[in-house]
């Protein structure tokens, strides 16, 4: 049963908003009302006027109509019970006013009031907020009439009928329609009441639920806004699962309705506490972040105190202080998230929340931007410290170091080291940010004082935070504040998502104003492709270590060599990274690669070394490479040489008038041959090839142009090479075949027939393991 007796109206807060809510329902009907009254009051007057007119100037009839209707307009702005009721009482005595001034002189006054003296009050009486407000109404309404219609002409028995409606009809009536809605009234109140309540209430502990807590803390933010601090406590019970699990759920429950009234012990009136969710709580509290935090410490203590079955209940805690501007889920997510770190770093205990990122970032940078500057030094960042190591870069033409790429490491309190795990560990992206961006000025105020005046140091930057708006001026700032010059620094662009190309590109340009040198890291792998290059225009392509390794499809060939001579082409010096092995570094300079980075030649370190014997191994390096040219062009030379001589004695045979097949018939026999063809002077195929042992080898995967009949090649370096040089037998580099799809070479000869010229040539199968390829390009 819902419906509450009286009683429930002693208390004064309550009594006080129901009168509020009264008001609220009143208003509206009481404006329509009154309005309907001053209209049947101006019919009044114009009946008393049809009938003889009235003793009392019309002008004092009408000024009572316009007061009526002046209070009709005040109803709906009324803001207080009291106002209400007091309008209310003004309008009575003034309809009431009215009402005599039209029936004097009228012959039988009292009949002509009788319907308004009935009818007005019972109408009245419902609309009355307050039983007080309809007694000092009603009566000053009668009083009034009875003064002023007192001393008019009546006979006794329309004053009987008169006083008998009055007394008999219109006040009972009048009393049962006031108190009859008044009690409606109130236990539509009470009703409405009690649900919102219900709605409000976590029923398990009888704190606020959700709702009712994000409700009711939008509003406190609301007024924060002006001024005030509000802090969110969040709050999770440790292992409550197993709880539940071990004992039962009644257990779990008590549990709950425990920690509850710690809760609510634990904290003032002006808290709210309630209960989020499961076994989440959370208090809003008008404290600062250290007074909260003090808060929770008190809290934790005292649930901890709480028992269980198996030990002590205990409980996390997460502790975040409003911030202007932040709604309220935005401020429970903090302190949610400083509640993660609790659980996550043992649970019962209180985290706070994250600083604001940009705070302690720079501090480090005045921390770090003001150290005397020695390689090594650590700068605090969250619970741990940032320091740098420093790989050397060697360049390899000039077997000299010519700079330092700066690596981040965290170091614990002791000196040991973060796993990079752990400090490169997924972060929210603004995170990840401020960390490159610290890493920038420790790795600058580490290297101010050891980098050589004519060495580089590359530092590693996020997309994200390369088009970061205003970051070129700020690390310019920083650059040159620990005595270094941009022009000594390459931003080596990561690979990594953040920052379109377009943007990459604009970037550039405002770090190239300042003197910056520009980097792509890791050409080759993820994000970085060939378009990103040719749109940014680094200075110089770190080219993924993989690469080194990668070798033509059939070829066996490495493709490092080409890859370099396109960079080259587009005006980009190459870095190779991660040179392990001598073949590495050897391949490095075969392939005129302009720096190399690797182990083999330095390994990361916190202290920028000064050039080693390293350029020993470099020299080492280009020896071999002499040497192996030397052999390779030799070997090369003994495959190709049979060819070279097969070939001149086909075209002897061909002068004398020889038929293709019997000019090509020893050189068609030979084990590399593919075939043997005659090109005429616009490059053209004459007649038919004549195919070699390795003919029946043909892939049939570049079908659409296997025939060789189809095509021109006098744009080819054999037939070019062999124009040059008439009557020399030629040797190509190795080509892809357009006809086989595989790695062939040409032996070409030009020869002046009687009537024009040719070129006559022999393809040869290269694919085979262990033929040799010419050494350089
Ligand atoms: P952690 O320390 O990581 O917070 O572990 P936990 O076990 O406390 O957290 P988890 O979220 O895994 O488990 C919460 C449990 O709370 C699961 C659910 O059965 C229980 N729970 C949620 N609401 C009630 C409830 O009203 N009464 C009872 N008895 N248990 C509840
Ligand atoms: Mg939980
Ligand atoms: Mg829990």
């Amino acid at each position: 049963m819902l419906l509450t007796s009286p009683q429930h109206l002693a208390d004064a807060g309550l009594r006080e908003r129901f009168h509020r809510r009264s008001l609220e329902h009143q208003r509206p009907l009481s404006t329509v009302t009154m309005a309907f009254t001053v209209v049947a009051f101006l019919c009044l007057v114009a009946a008393r006027g049809l009938a003889g007119g009235a003793a009392a100037p019309l002008v004092y009839r009408l000024g009572c109509a316009l007061v009526l209707a002046l209070l009709v307009v005040a109803i709906p702005r009324t803001k207080s019970t009291w106002t209400f009721g007091a309008i209310g009482v003004a309008f009575s005595i003034t309809l009431v006013v009215g009402l005599a001034l039209n029936v004097a002189g009228a012959q039988q006054p009292l009949l002509w009031i009788l319907p308004a003296m009935v009818v007005i009050p019972v109408c009245a009486a419902p609309l009355w907020l307050t039983p007080t407000h309809f007694f000092v109404g009603s009566a000053l309404f009668y009083a009034t009439a009875i003064g002023l219609l007192l001393g008019a002409p009546r006979t006794a028995d329309v004053d009987i009928v008169v006083w008998m409606w009055v007394a008999a009809i219109g006040m009972p009536t009048a009393v049962v329609f006031h108190f009859g809605f008044y009690a409606f009234r109130r236990n539509h109140f009470l009703l409405e009441d009690q649900l919102a309540q219900l709605a409000a209430t976590d029923p398990l502990t009888g704190l606020q639920n959700r709702r009712a807590f994000v409700a009711q803390a939008e509003r406190r933010l609301a007024d924060v806004a002006r001024g005030g601090q509000v802090s969110a406590i969040f709050v999770d019970i440790d292992n409550f699962k197993s709880l539940n699990d071990r004992f039962g759920h009644a257990v779990g429950d008590l549990a709950l309705r425990q920690v509850a009234q710690v809760l609510l012990d634990g904290t003032t009136h002006g808290d709210s506490v309630s209960r989020i969710g499961g076994e989440e709580f959370a208090v809003l509290s008008g404290e600062d972040l250290a007074g909260a935090l003090r808060l929770a410490e008190r809290l934790r203590g005292a649930i901890a105190a709480l028992e269980r079955p198996d030990g002590n209940l205990t409980a996390s805690f997460g502790v975040a202080e409003h911030r202007g501007g932040e709604n309220i889920m935005v401020l429970l997510d903090r302190a949610d998230e400083a509640l993660l770190r609790a659980k996550h770093s043992g649970r019962n205990r209180v985290c706070a929340e994250r600083p604001l990122p940009d705070a302690p970032l720079q501090l480090l940078i005045e921390d770090a931007c003001g150290a005397a500057g020695a390689a090594g030094s650590r700068h605090r960042w969250e619970d741990y410290y940032l320091t740098s190591h420093f790989q050397p870069l060697f360049s390899l033409s000039h077997q000299k170091q010519v700079g330092f790429e700066a690596l981040l490491r965290g170091e614990l309190d002791d000196g040991t080291l973060l796993p990079p795990a752990v400090l490169f560990a997924p972060k929210a992206s603004s995170d990840e940010g401020v960390l490159d961006r610290a890493s920038h000025a420790v790795h600058l105020a580490n290297a101010r004082a050891s980098l050589p005046a004519d060495g580089w140091l590359f530092l590693n930057i996020l997309p994200a935070t390369f088009v970061a708006e205003g970051y070129a001026d700020e690390l310019a700032g920083i650059v040159r504040r620990v005595g270094l010059a941009p022009g000594q620094v390459i931003l080596e662009i990561l690979e990594s998502h953040g920052g379109s190309v377009d943007e990459m590109s604009r970037a550039a340009a405002l770090y190239r104003e300042h003197g910056f040198l520009i980097a792509v890291d890791d050409f080759g792998a993820g994000q970085s492709n060939l378009d990103r290059l040719l749109r940014i225009r680094p200075d110089i392509v770190k080219l993924d270590g993989e690469l080194i390794r990668a070798t033509g499809h059939g070829t066996g060939q490495p493709i490092l060599p080409k890859l370099v001579s396109l960079l080259h082409q587009a005006g980009m010096l190459v870095v190779v990274e991660g040179v392990e092995t001598t073949e590495e570094l050897i391949l490095a300079v075969e392939s005129n690669v302009d720096f190399a980075q690797g182990y083999l030649l330095g390994r990361p370190a916190a202290e920028i070394a000064p050039p080693s014997s390293v350029h020993l191994r470099i020299d080492d390096a280009f020896d071999v490479i002499a040497q192996g040219r030397a052999h390779q062009y030799a070997l090369f030379e003994s495959v190709v040489e049979p060819y070279r001589v097969a070939l001149l004695e086909a075209a002897d045979a061909l002068r004398a008038g020889a038929e293709m097949k019997c000019a090509f018939a020893s050189l068609a026999t030979f084990e590399h041959c593919v075939s043997c063809f005659i090109l005429d002077d616009a490059g053209r195929q004459v007649g038919a090839e004549v195919p070699g042992p390795a003919w029946s080898k043909e892939s049939a995967s570049l079908h659409p142009v296997a025939n060789p009949r189809d095509a021109r090649w006098d744009h080819r370096p054999y037939y070019r090479n062999a124009v040059l040089l008439p009557g020399v037998a030629i040797a190509s580099n190795p080509y892809l075949s357009l006809a086989s799809g595989r790695p062939c070479i040409a032996v070409t000869l030009a020869v002046q027939f009687e009537k024009e010229r040719s070129v006559i040539g022999v393809e040869l199968d290269w694919s085979a393991q262990g033929l040799p390829w010419p050494a350089g390009e």
